[in-house]
């Protein structure tokens, strides 16, 4: 937008058309979207000892890819101090301002399990830390997602109905008595809290390899215990003895 068109004017913002090209965080690429709501915020701040001030706006809108029909919404931001050049055709310089667009989910967030949503209905403490795992998973901070896996895992297991003040060893011992996992999960949850340990305590610094490899099998384990078996968690008090096996089919 040329900057002689008043950017602050409330108005401008009202005269959005129906639709819009952006950046689709599932399909990653840019799509034709249907805006289906939009507000636009301008703010001032002004430092009045020193005679400074800078002007902004941030365009929020909620968008619908038109080809995968995901709903994601869209930061769409702008201030003075940030403005890109040119030349016009009579070598005048022209300029408009920078626009920073943040999409939520981010495009990395696509790999969130669309399960998620169902976890936070049985327990929103855990879909909490689910949902911080993620951010810091998307972010590379790859330490504090093994720590969050370990948390997530510690308060999955509460869920359950195993007692919060036993030890590791001891829940994972339990969740295999009670038949939430079979012995290659109790292993592989074993790498979980090893991993969050390590992170935490001895300065390991886990590669998105490894983060891969642990999310996964934390993925199972809380797809079997919350949504195959989730019928069973009408016990809270204690774990059931033997639910019926469900068949699960290996989908590695
Ligand atoms: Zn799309």
């Amino acid at each position: 937008m040329p900057l002689g068109d008043s950017m602050t004017d409330d108005a401008s913002a009202k005269d959005k058309p129906k639709t819009a090209r952006e950046h689709c965080p599932e399909c990653n690429a840019e799509r034709v979207c249907d805006v289906h709501g939009h507000v636009y915020v301008p703010w001032h701040w002004e430092d009045k000892q020193n005679g400074y001030s800078m002007n902004g706006g941030v365009d929020h809108s909620l968008l619908q890819c038109r080809g995968c029909e995901t709903v994601f919404y869209l930061h769409d931001s702008w201030n003075d101090e940030d403005l890109n050049y040119w030349y016009g055709p009579n070598g005048e310089t022209q300029g408009e301002y920078a626009r920073t667009k943040i999409t939520y989910p981010k495009p990395e967030s696509a790999a969130k399990p669309v399960w998620l949503d169902a976890i936070g209905k049985i327990d929103s403490q855990l879909q909490a830390i689910l949902n911080e795992m993620y951010v810091a998973r998307d972010n590379e901070a790859y330490i504090l997602t093994a720590v969050g896996l370990r948390t997530a895992l510690d308060r999955g297991t509460e869920v359950l109905g195993i007692d919060p003040a036993k030890t590791f060893a001891e829940k994972l011992s339990d969740l295999q008595n009670g038949g939430w996992i079979g012995a290659t999960e109790h292993d592989i949850l074993e790498v979980i809290t090893d991993a969050g340990n390590a992170a935490a305590h001895r300065g390991w610094a886990p590669d998105s390899k490894d983060i891969d490899q642990l999310l996964y099998a934390m993925e199972v384990f809380l797809q079997r215990a919350f949504i195959v078996g989730k019928k069973a968690l009408s016990i809270k008090s204690t774990i059931p003895p033997k639910p019926k096996r469900q068949k699960v089919a290996k989908t590695s």
